[in-house]
C-alpha cells in the first residue's frame, strides 16, 4: 500500500551542502547568511526591510509589540486561524475580538468585523470591555489564497487600524484588483507588517523559521532591536560581525534571532520557491479534475486573481451525503495511509478562549459550520504521480463507500 505522508519537505543537495559549509565556517548563529536570506527574501516579495526571525510566531509578537500594542488594547484577529495570530495578542496583554470566516474562501470576513465591532461596543460581547480601544487587525490568508489587498487595507483605513498580515501561508501568494490590475505579492508593501513562517511543513522551509517584512524603516528597527534582547542597533551588529563590544540595553527584549544553520537552508528553499509553488499547483489542479464530478466534497476556492501558494488543499465534506462524520472520514483517509490535517479547530471553540472571553459557539456560526466538514489532504511539491492517484482513489472510494445520495439527488454539481 502507498503511503502518503501530509507533508513532505522538499530538501536538495543545495541546503544540505550549505548547511555543512556554515557549520565548517564555525558561524552557527546569525550572521552572513542571515543577512543574505533577508536581502534576497527582500528582493523576492518586494519588500523595503525583512528581518529573519526563529518563527512566525516571533514576527507576529514583535510587529504588534513595535506597533505599541498595550494590555488593554482590543486586536481583531479571524476566528478561523491557528493558535499564533491570537497568542501574541495575549503576550501584550491585549484582547483579540475574533471575526468570522467568509464561506467561500475560510479568509475573515470583513462584514462580521463589522458586526463584532458595533457588537463589542453595545455590550453585546460580555466578556470583552465594550470600550477598550480597538487598535489593529491581523488577518490571514488561509491556504495560501489572499485576501483582496484592497478591502483589507480599506478595512483598516476606515477604522484607523494598523495592519499585520499573518502570511505564514502565502510564500509565494499574489493579489491582483482585476485581469487589467498588476500582480501584487503577499509582502509587497500589503500591511505595515507581514509575517511569514518558514515551520518544517510550510511551503518554504528552515525546520523551524520566520521572516518580517515591511515598507517602515522605524518598524524595522524597533523589531530588530526586540529581537535581540532590545540591544541598541550598534550593539546589535555585534553578533552580524561586527565590533561594537559596548551594548547598550534600550529595552527588555526578546531573543527570536534566526541561525546561520538555518538561514543556510531557507536562501536554497528561496530559489526555488517558484518551482515548488509550480509543483503544489500540479496537484491542485489534479485534484480539481479528479474530484469535480464527487458530490460528497466541495473543493476549495481558486481564482483568477490569486496566484495561490496552495500550501493547503482542505476540502470540504457534504454531510448531507455522506453515511460518516468528518472524523470518520479522517481516520478512514489514515487508515488508508493517507496523511491529513484540519485547519483548523477555530478560536471561539477553544476552551482558554471560551472561559477568558466569553466566546460561544454561536459567535461564529459559519467557523462554527465549515470546520467540522474540514479535512486537509497532502499537497506538496514533491508529490510523485502515484501519491497524487492514491490520494485521488482513497478519497473517491471513501465518498463512493459512504455515500448517502443518489444519483437523482438534486443538488448535485
Ligand atoms: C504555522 C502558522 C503560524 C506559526 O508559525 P511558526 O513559524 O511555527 O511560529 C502562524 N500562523 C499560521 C496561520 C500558521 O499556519
Amino acid at each position: 500500500m502507498v503511503q502518503v505522508p501530509f507533508f513532505r519537505p522538499e530538501i536538495g543537495e543545495a541546503e544540505i551542502e550549505e548547511v555543512v559549509a556554515v557549520m565548517r565556517s564555525g558561524w552557527l548563529t546569525s550572521g552572513p547568511r542571515v543577512k543574505r536570506f533577508e536581502a534576497e527574501f527582500s528582493s523576492f516579495v518586494g519588500a523595503q526591510h525583512a528581518l529573519a526571525l526563529n518563527s512566525c510566531t516571533a514576527a507576529l509578537h514583535l510587529a504588534i509589540e513595535a506597533l505599541h500594542v498595550k494590555a488593554g488594547d482590543v486586536v481583531i484577529v479571524p476566528t478561523m486561524t491557528f493558535a499564533a495570530t491570537a497568542e501574541v495578542v495575549r503576550y501584550l496583554g491585549a484582547i483579540p475580538l475574533l471575526v468570522d470566516c467568509d464561506p467561500s474562501t475560510l479568509n475573515i470576513d470583513f462584514d462580521d468585523a463589522e458586526r463584532k465591532i458595533a457588537d463589542l461596543r453595545a455590550g453585546r460581547l460580555p466578556g470583552l470591555p465594550a470600550d477598550a480601544p480597538i487598535v489593529g487587525v491581523i488577518p490571514v490568508h488561509v491556504g495560501g489564497f489572499m485576501i483582496a489587498v484592497d478591502a483589507m487595507r480599506a478595512f483598516a483605513k476606515k477604522h484607523g487600524l494598523w495592519l499585520v498580515e499573518d502570511a505564514a501561508h502565502s510564500l509565494p501568494s499574489s493579489w491582483r484588483a482585476d485581469e487589467s490590475s498588476e500582480w501584487i505579492r503577499c509582502g509587497h508593501d500589503t500591511a505595515d507588517v507581514t509575517c511569514f513562517s518558514f515551520y518544517a511543513n510550510k511551503t518554504l522551509t528552515t525546520g523551524e523559521g520566520g521572516m518580517a517584512t515591511t515598507p517602515s524603516a522605524e518598524l524595522a528597527e524597533r523589531m530588530q532591536i526586540m529581537s535581540l534582547h532590545g540591544l541598541s542597533i550598534d550593539a546589535w551588529a555585534r553578533y552580524s560581525g561586527g565590533k561594537s563590544w559596548d551594548y547598550k540595553i534600550v529595552a527588555p527584549g526578546f531573543k527570536y534571532n534566526l541561525t546561520d544553520v538555518a538561514a543556510a537552508i531557507g536562501i536554497h528553499q528561496l530559489a526555488r520557491a517558484e518551482e515548488m509553488r509550480a509543483g503544489r499547483e500540479r496537484v491542485a489542479l489534479r485534484y480539481f479534475e479528479e474530484f469535480s464530478a464527487v458530490a460528497e466534497i466541495e473543493l476549495p476556492a481558486n481564482d483568477a486573481n490569486r496566484i495561490h501558494s496552495w500550501h493547503l488543499y482542505p476540502i470540504r465534506l457534504r454531510l448531507e451525503f455522506l453515511s460518516i462524520d468528518r472524523n470518520a472520514f479522517f481516520d478512514a483517509l489514515r487508515e488508508e495511509g493517507i496523511g491529513c490535517s484540519v485547519h483548523w479547530r477555530p478560536l471561539h471553540l477553544h476552551p482558554y478562549y471560551q472561559q477568558t472571553f466569553g466566546w460561544q459557539e454561536d459567535h461564529c456560526p459559519v467557523a462554527t459550520r465549515e470546520w467540522e466538514r474540514l479535512v486537509s489532504i497532502p499537497i506538496f511539491s514533491g508529490m510523485s504521480d502515484d501519491e497524487i492517484g492514491r490520494v485521488v482513489a482513497v478519497v473517491r472510494s471513501l465518498c463512493a463507500r459512504y455515500s448517502r445520495a443518489t444519483a437523482s439527488v438534486s443538488g448535485r454539481q
